[in-house]
């Protein structure tokens, strides 16, 4: 039984005791007795072995007909946090699996949030988590990839309804438009969506999903005391520095540059490589109380290990092709866009980071993948502490 999944009755421990390990699914199912320094030093690795050991590593709902709660009471801990992580959803690419929702995490600061990436369910994880959608200071997009973007919408869709007090309007800062699309692969003819505007930003894809939704806003504002859903959100595209970056040339050599600043964090970013994906971020967050940097989607890159210099938690992407069917496009794809974990470790040693997390993880030839495995092929070349991600797994670093 483990603190995600215990009975109603057994007091809980906050998911954060269960953070810094990063043997899920290789230890023994019974309760873990490691203690808070031990799991915060990178020693714990049972406790993160009971979120998986109860089969609920994605927070996948209690069983049916059980009233019990499931994350938002032990995770309710980490709203409070100095600083800390919640990952929501840990699953690379838009396939849905049973195990783990679309990317999407929350840094905790001084008890407010910022969200990074909104994939598939990531309000319902958010609220899963413990966290207090009232608490939400901004939204930052890695990317515009589906399964970055698939519930960005639904924050402010839900947000409307006065009760669920999400502040207004939400700051949110993304990609502005690529200006272009790549050749298809292998020179093939395919259909251009939205020809007149094919590769709209962040702000123009926002305008149009209110478009989309007028209609329920509409008659919401009509019959409830609902807000406009238009007035939840301010989107920034972010301004790219003089790189010469372009759609054809996604991420020359670039220099973190700042992003957004208020009086908790400090936000940098920089151009990650990411297939044809244009533009594709990195960000560094800046606390008083450490530094966390997130890879977005990417493949090896200098100007990752560049922005992540000496951060305290580097929360990377990683895939595993090895032994899988791919072949062709998808995996021209899946190495030019992403970096296998078996050469994740190099790239947090180079960086010097002082712990690995790996989230947006998926395994093309183990389902599901096996954290041992992965944990072994993540820390080759690599001598700090590695977590395999869980979805609703916290790491809290103050
Ligand atoms: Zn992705
Ligand atoms: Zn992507």
């Amino acid at each position: 039984m483990c603190e995600l999944c215990g009975p109603a009755d057994e007091p809980s421990i906050p998911v954060s005791l269960t953070a810094a390990s990063n043997s899920v699914g290789s230890a023994p199912a019974g309760r873990p007795t490691v203690g808070r320094r031990a799991v915060l030093t990178g020693l714990g690795g049972l406790a993160a072995a009971g979120l998986a050991a109860c089969g609920n590593g994605s927070g996948s709902a209690a069983p049916s007909g059980s009233a019990r709660p499931t994350a938002r009471r032990s995770a309710g801990p980490v709203a409070d946090a100095k600083l800390a992580v919640a990952l929501l959803g840990t699953q690379a690419g838009p396939l849905p699996t049973p195990d783990r929702a679309g990317i999407a995490t929350a840094l905790v600061v001084d008890g407010a949030t910022y969200i990074v990436d909104c994939g598939r369910s990531a309000v319902t994880q958010f609220v899963r988590s413990g966290l207090r959608l009232g608490s939400v200071r901004a939204i930052f997009l890695t990317h515009l990839h589906a399964d970055h973007v698939a519930d960005f919408y639904t924050f402010f869709l839900m947000g409307s309804q006065p009760v669920i007090g999400l502040p207004g309007p939400i700051p949110v800062y993304g990609p502005g438009p690529a200006g272009g699309l790549p050749t298809a692969y292998g020179g093939a003819q395919v259909p251009t969506v939205e020809p007149q505007s094919p590769t709209p930003g962040t702000k123009e894809m926002t305008d149009r999903l209110t478009e989309a939704f007028a209609y329920s806003d509409n008659v919401f504002l009509r019959d409830t005391t609902t807000r406009d859903v238009a007035d939840l959100s301010v989107v920034h595209e972010i301004a790219l520095p003089a790189v010469g970056a372009t759609y054809l040339n996604t991420a020359p050599v670039t220099s973190p540059f700042e992003v957004m600043e208020d009086d908790r964090v400090k936000v940098t970013a920089t151009l990650v490589p990411h297939g044809p994906v244009f533009p594709a971020f990195a960000y560094r967050f800046d606390t008083a109380h450490g530094s966390v940097t997130f890879s977005g989607d990417t493949r090896e890159t200098d100007n990752l290990i560049t922005l992540a210099r000496d951060t305290d938690l580097l929360i990377h992407e990683a895939v595993n092709v090895q032994g899988s069917v791919l072949q062709g496009a998808n995996l021209e794809h899946m190495l030019a866009s992403h970096v296998e974990v078996q050469k994740v470790g190099p790239i947090a040693q180079r960086a010097g980071a002082k712990q690995l997390v790996l989230s947006h993880i998926a395994d093309f030839a183990n389902d599901p993948l096996d954290p041992a495995q992965w944990q072994q092929w993540a820390k080759a070349g690599y001598d700090g502490p590695v977590t395999i991600g869980a979805d609703l797994q916290t790491i809290t670093l103050a």
